[in-house]
């Protein structure tokens, strides 16, 4: 961030927006492009100059940030024909989306011709860790290009982990989290739509399992929070959910790696989508389904026995 550039910002979506408006706040000048026209209109009244392509982007900025939806739109917008590849002051190129390590490295050789360093740096902490800036964020790529966007990262982030030096490392270790807590929502969901089908109240079942062994993610927020309270809205959508699982299968497949319960757990988010559900709180109904019970509280009470 040593030039006087302003900074490239391409994806403005549930991610993509509070992190461009997090940074215009901070007082770092933006250029940002996305598809939905109404979005970049939104981010130019917050004082963002507009591109009307990420090629566009590139030839203003020096560092781009990108938050994408799928592997697909990150691939386009590097290196479509109207790609950032194409601009004629980039640098560095730091992808916040989750698109897996195999688009990273792709990305990463073929800019890397124009002499475009990328860094991938996917986020976890949905949409509030992105308008807070509390998200958690793996980078990887060279250490140099990293350092030099450290202090754009940390306007972004609480905790910024280096995790190597090859494209993609970031992309694998925010898989293989993303896979880890998508396994305990679904255990949890299986666990407690059998004990609701044994008779055992939902709310008291997570008490007991918040103060034992059997504690999660999703035990000791995401269940209570969009499950029990039968919102079914965690704000990270279904579809972006199985992304995630299936591009660490692929991952792993591409490394020759078994994954055993992690392909079980790509079927219960596929199975969700099969249903019609639209959030990743809806792998919930799956369970909910065969077992003949809902994970719905009856009782106020809570497990606790005051002590004597
Ligand atoms: P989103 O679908 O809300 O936003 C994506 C944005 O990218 C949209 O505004 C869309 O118009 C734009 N876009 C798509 N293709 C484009 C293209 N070719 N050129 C320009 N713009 C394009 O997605 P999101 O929830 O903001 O997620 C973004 C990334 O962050 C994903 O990779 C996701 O897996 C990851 N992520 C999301 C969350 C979350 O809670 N939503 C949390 C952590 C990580």
């Amino acid at each position: 961030m040593n030039d006087n550039f302003p900074v490239g910002f391409i994806g403005l979506g549930t991610m993509g927006l509070p992190m461009a408006r997090r940074l215009l706040a901070q007082g770092i000048r933006l250029v940002v492009h996305d598809l939905d026209e109404q979005r970049c209109a939104e981010l130019a009244r917050a004082g963002a100059q507009v591109a009307a392509s990420p090629a566009e982007v590139a030839d203003q900025a020096s560092i781009v940030l990108a938050s994408l939806p799928t592997p697909w739109a990150v691939e386009q917008v590097a290196l479509s024909a109207s790609g950032l590849v194409h601009g004629k002051v980039s640098r560095i190129f730091v992808d916040l989306s989750t698109a897996g390590p195999q688009t990273a490295q792709k990305v990463a050789d073929a800019l890397a011709v124009r002499g475009i360093t990328a860094v991938d740096a996917p986020v976890s902490g949905g949409a509030a860790g992105a308008q807070h800036g509390t998200l958690t964020m793996m980078a990887s790529g060279p250490q140099e290009a990293v350092n030099e966007v450290r202090e754009l990262l940390q306007m972004l982030g609480k905790k910024i982990f280096y995790v190597g030096a090859r494209a993609g490392m970031g992309q694998m270790m925010k898989l293989i989290n993303n896979l880890l807590s998508a396994t305990a929502l679904a255990a949890s969901c299986e666990g407690l739509a059998l004990g609701a089908r044994a008779g055992l109240d939902p709310r008291v079942m997570l008490d007991v399992l918040n103060a034992s062994t059997g504690r999660n993610s999703a035990t000791e927020d995401k269940i209570p929070r969009a499950i029990l309270s039968r919102s079914f809205d965690l704000g990270f959508s279904l579809q972006l959910s199985f992304k995630d699982i299936d591009l660490c299968i692929r991952s792993a497949e591409a490394l020759g790696v078994p994954m055993w319960s992690g392909n079980h757990v790509r079927q219960f988010y596929l199975s969700a989508l099969a249903m019609g559900g639209t959030d990743m709180a809806d792998v919930a109904r799956c369970f909910e389904t065969w077992a003949g019970a809902e994970i719905a509280s009856t009782a106020s009470a809570t497990a606790a026995v005051p002590s004597a």
